[in-house]
């Protein structure tokens, strides 16, 4: 890297960070931490975490970032309430709830099928944040789409003025937080020396990886997407997030088009189905906990884990030496369930004679 190119990168982000509004909830940057241990046993490969799950606001995770820029239009427009929708177990959801909490909004949370009997993980964490539920019935996921628009109908003739999140807060303005997290990870980069030439990503409805090629796109930087889906097959999610990348790049004022081969996708590590832990991820997670102390989650980041990992051991990155795993969060997924999936494989209990 020259400083030349460095200065041509401060005046982007200085000019693009200034045409995003943002109404920042949590402190900056997130830790990039050396997995010393881990990187110890990987032979070439050095990776590094950046730790968006440590996000310090509502128990963290990336979907902090798309919100403090929606929050900042929603204050702008006046809203006075956030209706947003997904699973129960929804991250997206629980800090919806907690940045309408903290912004002195209502919430209105839109789930797909019906009420679950346990109310435990992000469910009971939502709840506790005062959102009020609405069920759409239906346990086709694409419902709380129409819902979420029914809602808001409603709320207006009451006489209430809501913001609209779309499912999972992928939507273009959320797209745009995602940007920052770049200029963020790239300034924290230089400050500690690191250079990193791919990040790995866990994506499911596609916001968070169009932040991440947009800004690597703003900044022409080196670094390659390892993404990995865990709801979505590829091809479905890599058009999503072209899109995504294209109406974000237009917030910008910026004619950019991204198509589907910007957005490469690796499939095969979703298991059995969104949300279903599989004893892939199981092991990934035990992997990481035990040589970092690092929890994954088994709906996201366990399972992108799990398929970088099976991705080294078949030679596919070898032509990668620093890499780092963008670790978005989800932990409440361990306290919603009865756990099971963690214990394919007991460890050894100590035996004392
Ligand atoms: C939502 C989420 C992701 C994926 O983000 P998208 O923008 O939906 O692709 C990754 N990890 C965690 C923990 C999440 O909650």
């Amino acid at each position: 890297m020259n400083t030349h190119q460095h200065l041509d990168r401060s005046v982007v982000i200085e000019r693009v960070a200034a045409q995003i509004p943002r109404h920042t909830l949590a402190h900056y940057p997130t830790p990039l931490m050396r997995a010393n241990r881990l990187t110890e046993s990987l032979g070439n490969t050095e990776l590094w975490f950046k730790r968006d799950d440590l996000i310090s606001f509502g128990l963290g995770g990336n979907k902090i970032r798309g919100l403090e820029v929606m929050l900042a239009e929603a204050l702008a427009l006046n809203a006075d309430c956030l209706v947003t929708g997904a699973g129960v177990q929804s991250n997206h959801v629980r800090a919806t709830a907690a940045t309408a909490a903290h912004a002195g909004l209502r919430c209105t949370a839109v789930y797909w099928g019906k009420p679950p009997a346990a109310m435990d993980g992000n469910y009971r964490l939502t709840s506790m944040l005062n959102a009020q539920f609405h069920f759409t019935g239906d346990d086709d996921r694409a419902s709380v789409d129409t819902h979420i628009h029914r809602v808001a109908a409603k709320l207006r003739e009451q006489g209430h003025r809501p913001y609209e999140i779309p499912r999972g807060g992928a939507c273009a303005m959320g797209v745009l937080g995602h940007v920052l997290a770049v200029f963020e990870l790239y300034q924290q980069c230089l400050s500690q020396g690191v250079e990193p030439d791919a990040i790995i990503l866990a994506v499911g409805s596609g916001g968070t990886y169009a932040g991440w090629l947009l800004g690597i796109r703003l900044l022409n930087l080196p670094w390659k997407m390892l993404c990995y889906t865990v709801s979505r097959e590829p091809e479905q999610v890599s058009l999503q997030v072209a899109d995504l990348a294209t109406q974000a790049a237009a917030l910008l004022k910026l004619d950019w088009t991204f198509c589907a081969e910007d957005a490469p996708v690796f499939g095969g590590f979703i298991g059995q189905g969104y949300g279903i832990p599989s004893l892939e991820a199981a092991e990934a997670i035990k992997q990481i906990g035990r040589s970092e102390g690092i929890l994954l989650d088994p709906v996201y980041t366990g399972k992108a884990m799990a398929g970088f990992l099976y991705g080294l051991q078949n030679k596919q990155f070898e032509q990668h030496k620093k890499i780092i795993f963008v670790h978005t969060g989800g932990e409440p997924a361990f306290f919603a369930g009865n756990g099971d999936w963690l214990n394919s494989s007991p460890t050894e209990t100590v035996k004392l004679s």
